[in-house]
């Protein structure tokens, strides 16, 4: 492995492409910022939560470790602070209101199905699960404390509606997106607020003062509910500290969102917030901006659903794929050419790897004749990745081993076999395109060295946590054997509390880590 490999990410911050540099070596701590639950995410979206899901591979790839943290936002909140729907409505309740809505019993119950939705649609796309996904509603006590904390240290006031942060009081405001004079969030915020008592009309929201709100909690300030800038900063902070290494979002919330959040968290902490910031650029559809009102805004489940139930039938792998077939930094134009061609490419890795996995367990006898070309391909593929996420170079290159490994066609012997295996093992586990890690047992000869464990997301489960899942395991086996299922029992609960979760299938027993949410 290349842990002396330097991981070289644009930053917007300082506007320049440059080597990410965890604060604690070798261990990358960083927050994505997740989808407001209100409906189902399009592939937009996606593309952006793929971006951070890439990041991650590329991290352990260098054998780093890694703490990623990204939130499901459910609980509607401030459309003055978001100026791309200026409605003044709150997108829950509207949601709640709408044709679709009228399946919920309330918005809670709405939030709920849509944060399912959104976890079904992750693993469907092969992305690994977050360490910690925290959900806005589960940290409002924080969020109280850090905006009366706000107020204590004279960057916040509040009037009759609310409490706002007082943009004049940080110095710094601006400085990720070059927003000084925030004229966009002036305007918009005059649209839809109206609040006489303002004191800088670029002052935002940390607390909506509303009674009837369908959401709302008990506050010093009455009952209310956040702003949504500052969920994000707080559940940074309160799981990774006060400094991160990286925060990541699609770029439309640059500002104001993070701009906002970079506001709130070094008022708090006076230190720096996030030292990197990587953000993925809009995705177009044939050329157009995707949108509800031209019918080209897809979900997730439009593609991949079977056509029985109004999909296209679309591999999800393909969709994952043609996601990552523009790099994230630049505007992307998804097209249905590209799709087709990736539904071609993922069924190439796919083939080939039922292939060798056959030929490895027959093993006929011969010398690897494969395993210095394809060393030297998976070094060109990690590269263009550790170049700022280069996808399109990284793609081609592992398309170059498959039609290699293609190209010997039936005479492969066993340890040419083998070592495409693990070769295939490695491309999967940085591209996350060959297989679903979520569904597929890579148990099989796990040669040494590989990192494909034997979880559905193996490579975020932390090694001593993995070992002793393992030693239990064993025991448990043991314990059974012997006819000990007292014994047996308590092992599965005490791995239950770990949240892991296992199962005995007719391959052997397989265990993940419990989803988060
Ligand atoms: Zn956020």
């Amino acid at each position: 492995m290349s842990s002396d490999k330097s991981f070289t990410l644009y930053n917007t911050l300082t506007r320049r492409a440059e080597p990410l540099v965890p604060l604690e070596p070798g261990h990358l701590r960083f927050y994505g910022c997740g989808p407001t639950v209100y409906s189902y995410a399009h592939i937009g979206n996606f593309r952006s939560f793929l971006t951070a899901d890439l990041i991650l591979r590329t991290a352990h790839a260098i054998d780093w470790k890694t703490t990623y943290v990204t939130n499901v936002t459910d609980v509607g909140h401030l459309t003055e602070d978001d100026f791309t729907d200026p409605s003044g409505e709150d997108r829950m309740a509207k949601a709640l209101r709408s044709k679709e809505g009228e399946r919920f019993a309330n918005v809670w119950d709405l939030a709920r199905y849509y944060a399912g939705v959104l976890l079904d649609d992750w693993r469907t796309l092969n992305m690994h699960e977050p360490d910690v996904r925290p959900r806005a509603t589960e940290h409002i006590r924080e969020q109280i404390q850090a905006v009366e904390q706000l107020i204590e240290r004279g960057h916040a006031y509040e009037t009759e509606q609310g409490i706002y942060f007082s943009v004049p009081s940080f110095e710094a405001y601006g400085k990720l997106s070059g927003n000084e004079a925030a004229t966009e969030l002036e305007q918009a915020v005059r649209d839809v607020v109206v609040d006489p008592e303002k004191r800088d009309a670029r002052d935002f929201a940390l607390w909506k003062k509303d009674p009837t709100h369908l959401m709302q909690w008990h506050s010093p300030w009455g009952w209310g509910f956040p702003g949504w800038h500052i969920e994000c900063s707080v559940m940074a902070q309160a799981y990774l500290g006060e400094e991160i290494d990286l925060h990541t979002g699609g770029e439309d919330l640059i500002f104001p969102h993070h701009e906002c959040e970079i506001a709130q968290a070094e008022s708090l902490s006076g230190k720096p917030f996030a030292r990197h910031w990587a953000h993925t650029r809009f995705l177009q559809v044939e050329g157009e901006k995707m949108s509800k009102r031209f019918g080209n805004s897809y979900t997730v489940r439009d593609l991949v659903a079977p056509e029985s139930e109004g999909g296209r039938g679309v591999d999800p792998l393909a969709l994952r794929l043609a996601l990552m077939a523009g790099q994230y930094r630049k505007p992307y134009n998804f097209t249905f050419a590209t799709l087709r061609d990736s539904i071609r490419h993922v069924r190439r890795f796919r083939d080939a790897f039922n292939r060798v996995k056959k030929i490895a367990a027959q093993n006929p006898p011969g010398k690897d004749i494969v395993g210095e070309r394809l060393d030297a391909i998976y070094t060109r593929t990690l590269d263009a990745m550790l170049d700022d996420l280069n996808t399109p170079e990284a793609i081609a290159a592992a398309l170059s081993g498959v039609k290699l490994i293609n190209g010997i066609g039936d005479n492969l012997n066993g340890a040419s076999a083998k070592k495409s295996w693990t070769w295939l093992n490695q491309i999967n586990s940085l591209l996350g395109i060959v297989f679903n890690e979520h569904e597929v047992n890579t148990t099989l000869h796990v040669p040494h060295g590989v990192a494909v464990g034997k979880g559905f997301a193996p490579t975020i489960i932390p090694s001593d946590l993995a070992e002793k899942v393992e030693a239990l395991l064993a025991e448990r086996k043991a314990a059974r054997q012997a006819k000990d299922f007292a014994r047996a029992d308590a092992i599965r609960d005490e791995l239950d509390a770990l949240d892991i979760e296992v199962m005995d299938t007719p391959e052997g027993t397989k265990w993940r880590r419990k989803p988060s949410v």
